[in-house]
């Protein structure tokens, strides 16, 4: 509720995503952190982890 624009970062590699291409969604395990991918991290598949229930996902 604290932040209101797109601060939403890659949770790969940490940058913020800010390009179309990139993409979030909610965490496929607990629904409750969102998870954003950076059209890099994307692209190559990299594994992210949820910041809530520490979820590893392609
Ligand atoms: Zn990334
Ligand atoms: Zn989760």
């Amino acid at each position: 509720m604290s932040e209101g624009k797109s601060s939403q970062r890659c949770s790969s590699c940490g940058i913020f995503l800010v390009d179309r291409g990139s993409s979030s969604f909610p965490c496929p395990n607990c629904g409750n952190a969102t998870i954003g991918r950076c059209p890099n991290c994307k692209d190559q598949s990299v594994k992210y982890v949820c910041e809530e229930c520490s979820f590893e996902g392609p």
